[in-house]
């Protein structure tokens, strides 16, 4: 029995052991599972670290401790031409013919030896010689423990954007050269009232305060303008009227309190999207100019001998009126006077004394009408009209009946006259309301008849219809 027992005892103890082994096998096998799993993660992470960097954009480039290049990935190989078996085992800076500045290099070598990490940019030649511009990130980097292994580049080509930076300061330069050596001022003013840009002649032309230009305020400047111009409230509705209607361009000219006048473009400025950016300025000194034309406007339409308003001026009045009075169904009316015997006293007196006479008429002439719309003026030889637009027969005689006085009172002597001691005229008054497609040639020959109706009739008289 106690031989059995121990037996069972013995057994035991080797069914003890033998549990106590596999447990430990399984345990074993367990942690080997587990290792296997943790193996097989971080495989994974290296294959998917891999093909990020395999398939990145940016060049990556990994190098020694010295700075030979160990690894770089396909995006490197497909910007600067090189092969890996070429670049591998080199220092970057010898493979390629740098243009980039030792100083960069040695504030570079100086941040990653000390394990900070460099930014910058680099101009670097590709294997065919081509020149290009990549932006680069620069870092050490460690063994698990910590130790420095190497480096690691990552590389973006800034090419294109670098040209367009060249590019963008080159138009810049073109404009601001063009803005300078213009003969206008030139003021840019964005959407919200900001003034983006100026020239010189701007300043000098408005004599613009350079607080004014400094506070870059649209609004001041217009204040320091308005106060030099004669009708500011006009020059302040024309911009508000542009900046309310961003499509419009204008051209204005203004009228400045010292005489000077200034033509006014104005254009909005869009995008290619149709964003509005605010308007630009031009301002152009044509006091000169301007002068000019004035003259010769004034020239062209007055009588050389006389100074009042000559036959060209005469017609046009006539035409604008007449197509007025239709409109308005008003009355119109022509006085036309002719000088008695006046050949006569060309002959008698001189030419240079006629002449005399003819100038003494106009200023009477002249001063015989009242409204701004009347129009005096010498319609040929030793012939005046009068126009007078919304004016009746019976307001057209009074004024001729004066005209006609005014002549006679004033006396000049007229030896040869048969009518009068002294120079007489002859006068038609013609009153018409336009009728629809009438020609304003009707006023002039109705005036025409009666003023021969005058002279037929004895002359220095008025005849009216
Ligand atoms: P009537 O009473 O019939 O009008 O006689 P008239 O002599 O005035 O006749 P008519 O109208 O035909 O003559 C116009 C004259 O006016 C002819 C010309 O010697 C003179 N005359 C026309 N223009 C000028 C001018 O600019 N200066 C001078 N001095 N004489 C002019
Ligand atoms: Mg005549
Ligand atoms: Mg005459």
């Amino acid at each position: 029995m106690a031989e059995q027992d121990e037996t069972n005892e013995k057994l035991l103890t080797e069914i003890r052991i033998l549990r106590e082994k596999l447990a430990r096998l399984e345990d074993a096998e367990n942690s080997r599972g587990r290792a296997e799993e943790a193996l097989r993660e971080s495989e994974n992470r290296l294959r998917n670290l891999t093909t990020a960097v395999e398939q990145s954009p940016a060049c990556i480039v990994v190098t020694d401790l010295k700075a030979n290049i160990q690894y770089i990935n396909p995006q490197f190989v497909r910007l600067t031409g090189y092969t890996a078996e070429e670049a591998i085992g080199k220092n970057p800076r010898v493979l390629k013919t740098e243009h980039t500045p030792p100083e960069t290099y040695r504030q570079l070598w100086q941040t990653i030896t000390s394990g900070q990490t460099w930014h910058g940019e680099f101009c670097n030649r590709k294997k065919n010689g081509d020149l290009y511009w990549e932006s680069a990130a620069i870092a050490p980097i460690t063994s698990r423990h910590g130790t420095p292994t190497g480096y690691v580049a990552v590389k973006e080509d800034i090419t294109e954007r670098k040209r367009m930076e060249e590019d963008l300061q080159f138009r810049s330069i073109i404009l601001a050269t063009q803005q300078e050596a213009s003969i206008d001022g030139i003021l840019v003013v964005d959407g919200k009232g900001k003034i983006l840009s100026h020239n010189r002649r701007l300043v000098e032309m408005w004599g613009l305060p350079a607080e004014v230009i400094e506070s870059r305020s649209d609004e001041r400047a217009l204040q320091a303008m308005e106060e030099k111009v004669v009708d500011p409230d006009e020059f302040l509705r024309r911009v508000k009227y542009l900046y309310e209607h961003v499509r419009e361009t204008s051209h204005y000219t203004i009228a400045l309190k010292d005489g000077r006048t200034f033509d006014r473009y104005s254009a909005p400025m869009f995008g290619p999207d149709q964003k509005y950016y605010g308007r630009v300025w031009y301002y152009r000194d044509n006091t000169e100019a301007n002068c000019y034309r004035s003259l010769l406007e004034k020239l062209s339409s007055t009588d050389g001998l006389t100074g009042i308003a000559n036959r060209r001026r005469f017609d046009e009045s006539l035409e604008r009126e007449w197509r007025r009075a239709a409109r308005t169904r008003s009355p119109i009316s022509l006085i036309l006077g002719d000088i008695d015997f006046f050949k006569l006293y060309n002959d008698h007196y001189g030419h240079l004394a006629g002449d005399d006479c003819l100038r003494q008429l106009a200023l009477i002439l002249a001063g015989s009408t009242r409204r701004p719309t009347d129009l005096v003026a010498r319609y040929g030889g030793e012939e005046f009209v009068c126009l007078l637009p919304e004016t009746s027969a019976k307001g057209a005689l009074r004024v001729a009946e004066h005209l006609r006085q005014g002549v006679a009172e004033l006396g000049l002597p007229h030896a040869h006259s048969t009518v009068a001691p002294h120079v007489t005229v002859s006068i038609g008054v013609a009153t018409l309301v336009p009728k629809p497609g009438q020609p304003s040639s009707d006023l002039i020959r109705r005036a025409d008849e009666l003023m021969y109706e005058a002279k037929r009739n004895g002359r220095n008289q008025i005849q009216s219809a």
